[in-house]
């Protein structure tokens, strides 16, 4: 599987790396929310719940569990909050998935973890990229026991910017909507992390914070999901926090301890 990956993402490296900084690609998913077909199409990627019957949930079903999880009155109908929250850059990993019912939370069984940087994006230089994304990684093992060694080897992680289709389903869509997306661990694509590389990836909040989004799905990466605390850094959509001195919120300490435990002194 990984094999197949690679050898798509293969593929895709002459475009990649001459490609211009983009400008007018729109993302799908920023298309009119006020027609109900976009809308049920982006209820069904990021709040997907599979019945255990063959009840098929309803859009004001679907809506309502949106609403409840962003905090906003359960109405059930596409409201003008509820349009506004789907308009805003975001994580592509659900919010609501078949597995978060699942008993205990997918983790590494290991302390120490490696991570390999397949390519980088020209948005950036490519020694910035690897020590933002240093950076990024070091937010987890800060408050955790976890060790991460950046290898050139086989990794448990692999990073790597790509546009589109990029061999995995879940294809990007172009400038904003989905900015970057991360697996689980487990098998496979496991702790993959991948970002999209029609983003103006930036240092700070010029473009789109590289930093900001890295430490997120490094978050996947090491078994966390979604949290509903806004403020949070697994909130699932995007906001800017400054890099300097940058305070890993609360509840992700929580969130990441209660996987690994506290860091030994
Ligand atoms: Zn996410
Ligand atoms: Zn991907």
């Amino acid at each position: 599987m990984r094999h197949m990956i690679l050898l798509c993402f293969l593929m895709l490296l002459p475009c990649g790396f001459a490609r211009p900084r983009p400008v007018a690609q729109k993302s799908n998913l920023l298309l009119s929310f006020l027609d109900p077909k976009h809308a049920q199409a982006w209820l069904e990627r990021f709040f997907f719940i599979k019945s255990k019957t063959a009840h098929k949930h309803t859009m004001e079903e679907l809506l309502k569990k949106m609403q409840e999880f962003y905090n906003l009155e359960p109405t059930g109908t596409l409201d003008d909050k509820t349009v506004e929250i789907m308009k805003l850059p975001r994580c592509g990993m659900p919010d609501v998935s078949e597995y978060t019912t699942f008993e205990g939370s997918p983790k590494w069984k290991k302390n120490s973890l490696t991570y390999r940087i397949i390519n980088t994006t020209s948005d950036l230089p490519q020694d910035k990229v690897e020590s933002i994304l240093a950076e990024a990684i070091k937010v987890w093992s800060d408050v955790t026991p976890l060790k991460f060694t950046k290898t050139t080897d086989t990794a448990d992680i692999d990073i790597y910017f790509a546009r589109d289709e990029h061999g995995d389903n879940y294809p990007f869509d172009g400038v904003g909507g989905t900015l970057a997306h991360a697996f689980a661990p487990g098998k496979g694509l496991a702790g993959d992390a991948h970002f999209d590389d029609d983003e103006y990836w930036t240092e700070d909040d010029e473009g789109t914070s590289l930093f900001i989004v890295a430490a997120h799905e490094f978050g996947h990466s090491l078994g966390l999901g979604h949290s509903k605390s806004h403020g949070a850094l697994m909130y699932p959509t995007y906001s800017y926090k400054k890099q300097k001195n940058y305070k890993l919120p609360t509840d992700d300490v929580k969130g990441i301890q209660k996987l690994y435990g506290k860091k030994r002194s």
